[in-house]
């Protein structure tokens, strides 16, 4: 899979979030995330893509623990496009 740019991942969530994001270009991105700070910084400031923050108290989502999800996120997405079919990784 082709690594996103900080710009593209700016570009695909667009001031929405990841609800606009197609779901095969979503794990890129959630994957971008997990390595680069800016983007999950931008990730987390467009809002939750769910709504745990909702419950989650005054102010601040923990960047560690928004990593931490999205880190979550990306091995469920990962499993769930292993399982039911087989897909090319990459090639
Ligand atoms: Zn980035």
């Amino acid at each position: 899979m082709q690594p996103l740019t900080c710009e593209r991942v700016a570009e695909l969530t667009d001031g929405v979030g990841l609800e606009v994001v197609p779901a095969d270009l979503r794990s890129a991105v959630l994957e971008h995330a997990s390595t680069c700070p800016t983007c999950r910084a931008l990730l987390a400031r467009l809002g939750p893509d769910d709504d745990e923050t909702g419950t989650a108290g005054p102010a601040l989502d923990p960047p560690a623990r928004f990593a931490d999800r999205t880190l979550a996120r990306l091995a469920e997405e990962r499993r769930a496009a292993g399982s039911g079919e087989a897909r090319p990784e990459s090639s």
